[in-house]
């Protein structure tokens, strides 16, 4: 692993630097890269400095994203925040640059870059991000602080989540410190539209419960069709089953136009990460994604998660 040094180094040696971050963005994607970019802009005006990808959908309130054409990254530093792996990354073009450099909080299956930061006991790339510029003496004004507060709010379900320390805290303490409306950046967080409401309740109907405390449901294209959300708005149902106190581990399988699943693993205790790269995912030990390509797919995945609650609960008595 590198030292927050060593990549500050790189950084100084280049004119541009090209922020890269995870598909399917979630606040810590766009948070980590907005406040990394914002930080470096105020410490370097002279350098060129953008943020790259698609589908930034409702998160705009965070950061808008920069159109820049391939000859951008002649001889940039590209940086990706958040992004375990490479199929993941939003914008493929991150090898285009003349260093690729890794800042990331999820265990290091893919380890892509020339430098690399990864600490999987992070609850958010967003905290490593602040971590670095503490250390390294860069700027952390209100406009930095806004996205870095956002990306540790969502990475942590508002500080709910096993990762968040004392530290975490702290961090949150100076960043709310700095003027930002934190009640603002809760309610951009935690509100839904009227049908995902729905939605979030529907999903107890189809949720099937083992009595090894695993659980799943399975929402379908007709399902989402009738209750009027769209497919890609459709995980704010995945912390539902959480707040279930026989739910030990759980999947919410949502069906995608081409008839295939994305698959959302969360778990309470038994780790899912392994079991969601073996379907082609990954991600964090109690939260993960994968896909599956049919029914038999979601049965195999969910026979999995089966097993290992059943294993965690021989072993974990409350
Ligand atoms: P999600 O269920 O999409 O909210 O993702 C939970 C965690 O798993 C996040 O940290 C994602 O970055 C990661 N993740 C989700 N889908 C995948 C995938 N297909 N491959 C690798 N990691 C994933």
């Amino acid at each position: 692993m590198s030292s927050f040094q060593e990549i500050f180094e790189a950084i100084k040696s280049h004119q541009t630097i090209i922020f890269h971050r995870h598909r399917h963005p979630d606040p810590d994607a766009i948070g980590s890269q907005a406040g990394f970019s914002r930080s470096l802009k105020l410490a370097f005006p002279d350098k060129q400095i953008y943020c790259v990808g698609q589908d930034i959908g409702d998160l705009d309130w965070i950061n808008t994203m920069d159109e820049i054409p391939d000859s951008a990254y002649k001889g940039a530093a590209v940086i990706t925040t958040d992004c375990a792996d490479q199929p993941r990354i939003s914008d493929q073009r991150y090898r285009l640059g003349d260093i690729l450099i890794k800042i990331d909080h999820h265990p290091d299956i893919d380890p892509y870059a020339d430098l690399s930061y990864v600490d999987p006991a992070a609850p958010a790339a967003s905290e490593i991000v602040y971590d670095f510029l503490r250390a390294e003496n860069l700027p952390i004004t209100k406009e930095v602080a806004l996205p870095l507060y956002a990306g540790i709010v969502g990475d942590t379900g508002r500080f709910m989540y096993s990762e968040t320390t004392a530290h975490t805290f702290a961090v949150a303490s100076h960043l709310a410190s700095l003027g930002i409306d934190i009640n603002k950046i809760a309610r951009n967080i935690s509100e839904v539209t009227f049908a995902q409401a729905r939605l979030q309740n529907l999903v107890l109907n189809y949720l099937h419960l083992d009595p090894s405390g695993a659980a799943y449901a399975v929402l379908t294209t007709d399902i989402l069709t009738k209750a009027k959300v769209p497919v890609e708005e459709a995980s704010v149902t995945v912390s539902t089953p959480g707040r279930i106190k026989d739910i030990i581990a759980w999947n919410i399988f949502i069906q995608q136009p081409d008839g295939t699943y994305r698959v959302h693993y969360r778990s309470k205790g038994p780790a899912i990460d392994k079991l969601a790269q073996r379907h082609h995912g990954g991600g964090h030990a109690l939260a993960s994604g994968a896909n599956a390509k049919d029914q038999a797919e979601i049965k195999e995945i969910f026979a999995e998660v089966v097993a290992a609650t059943k294993e965690y609960s021989e072993h974990h008595v409350d």
